[in-house]
């Protein structure tokens, strides 16, 4: 897990305001059948010790998995 940034903001997982952390993952996932590796970015809260994306983070995760399906198909 690489921690892109930290920043303070309302925590959406603990309602709470608190220094939260922006995290890349390296995901793996099917999609239409074919095992993608992508990196996807997600909101850490330590609090809870749950990981989370908003709305934005969603979309580009998604678009990501996608580019990567694209790549893999192309091979
Ligand atoms: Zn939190």
């Amino acid at each position: 897990m690489q921690v892109l940034e930290t920043i303070r903001k309302l925590c959406v997982c603990c309602m709470e305001e608190h220094d939260v952390k922006k995290v890349l993952l390296r995901e793996t996932n099917i999609y239409k059948g074919v095992s993608v590796k992508y990196n996807a970015e997600y909101f850490y809260c330590e609090k809870a010790d749950e990981m989370y994306a908003d709305e934005q983070q969603m979309t580009s995760n998604d678009s990501a998995m996608k580019n990567a399906y694209r790549m893999a198909a192309a091979c």
